[in-house]
């Protein structure tokens, strides 16, 4: 009966993990883990925390890419190792200096952090990182990705690493929907990590499902004919690989009016600590008022600065407008030339050149006002 051979031909029935027989399903992952770490030992970009086997230099490297781009990445890593080589450097480093190496690579957050952990490492565990899951979780800053890619990476323990690349190959692999922020989606797709996950390199396994993530299994347009992981892939074989997993619902960026003031004093410009808010609290800004509207934002702003100057405080016309972005905020920045008379408050005022801004740990907000008012004339 021809036609009904035909029609399987055309419309191959997709094997799900369920189906198989229990041997023959560990015989694939099997082949397919050892695809997978081939592939990554013939071809793997070489990274500078992929030359290294401290686990120092691993855990700084994880932190940093947390949040941003391995271009980007780079410079920072040598500049950070470079100024505190060791965990006993960095925790005794003062903050204002660890900010000042970070500044410019933003989320200050991971900086403050590893700076608190390093002394929480040198204080409690003898300044090593400690193999131990539930310790290293123990650390500021080190949640659940963290502390299995450092674990996993620099002391080989067998513990599975899910990121948003990671998902994404995985939902493909097993022609999955859902997405990365719904529990039960994240929960199915650990386990199926765990069961994938080679004992023996565990971190080669982990690093092997990144890099394929980050340069083969692209989210719009995977490269599956150089995928080593296309023969098991039922996204693939079903014929719309970028249809898994599904997108994430976007959430609406709320809006915040910021109004900021350049205040000069012959080349300096005042800067003050934090933002508002609670908002960048270790780094210098220029001050600077939020408010629910343009007007609102500036009538708090000359408030602020009445309060921080002894005399009294004029504020001109707005010399720069510019668009920010801190976490889900999406903030409207107006920024006014002020003139102010009397004396601030030292603690929470410093006056620095404008061309010297980059000598101090200063928000990346502030770099961009700074670039924008730099040679106006205020
Ligand atoms: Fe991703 Fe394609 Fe590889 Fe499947 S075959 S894992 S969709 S790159």
């Amino acid at each position: 009966m021809p036609t009904s051979l035909g029609k399987l031909r055309r419309h191959p029935r997709v094997t799900t993990q369920a189906d198989l027989p229990k041997s023959t399903a560990s015989d694939e992952i099997a082949a397919l883990r050892g695809e997978l770490l081939a592939w990554f030992r013939r071809g793997a970009r070489r990274l500078p925390w992929r030359e290294t086997r401290d686990p120092y230099a691993i855990w700084v490297s994880e932190v940093m890419l947390q949040q941003t781009q391995i271009a980007t990445v780079i410079p920072y890593y040598h500049r950070f190792l470079q100024a505190f080589p060791t965990i006993a450097a960095l925790a005794g480093a003062p903050l204002e200096r660890v900010l000042t190496v970070w500044s410019g690579m933003g989320y200050y957050r991971r900086a403050r952090n590893l700076h608190l952990a390093a002394q929480a490492l040198v204080r409690d565990f003898d300044g090593r990182i400690p193999r131990d899951y539930q310790r290293v979780r123990s650390l500021p800053g080190v949640g659940d990705y963290t502390a299995r890619a450092l674990l996993s990476i620099a002391y080989n323990l067998p513990l599975a690493v899910l990121d948003g690349n990671v998902a994404r190959v995985v939902a493909r692999l097993k022609a999955w929907k859902g997405n990365v922020h719904q529990p039960q989606f994240r929960t199915d797709v650990q386990m199926e990590l765990e069961r994938m996950l080679s004992r023996r390199q565990p971190g080669t396994f982990n690093q092997a499902m990144m890099e394929l993530g980050q340069t083969v299994c692209l989210p719009r347009s995977p490269r599956c004919p150089a995928c080593p992981a296309r023969k098991w892939c039922q996204g693939l074989r079903m014929g719309r690989a970028e249809a898994y997993p599904l997108p994430r619902p976007r959430r609406g960026a709320e809006v915040h009016p910021l109004a900021a003031a350049v205040i000069r004093r012959g080349s300096k410009v005042a800067m003050v600590r934090g933002l508002e808010e609670g908002l960048l609290n270790d780094l210098w800004n220029f001050p600077a008022a939020f408010g629910s509207s343009h007007a609102q934002a500036l009538r708090r702003l000359r408030e602020k600065l009445g309060a921080l100057f002894s005399g009294p405080v004029s504020l001109g016309q707005a010399v720069a407008e510019l668009k920010h972005g801190i976490t889900y905020r999406s903030i409207r920045v107006r920024v006014f030339s002020a003139h102010v008379s009397g004396k601030a408050d030292r603690n929470s005022m410093r006056w620095v050149p404008l061309d010297r801004l980059a000598d101090l740990a200063v928000s990346e907000l502030a770099r961009k006002i700074a670039s924008k008012v730099q040679g106006a004339e205020l």
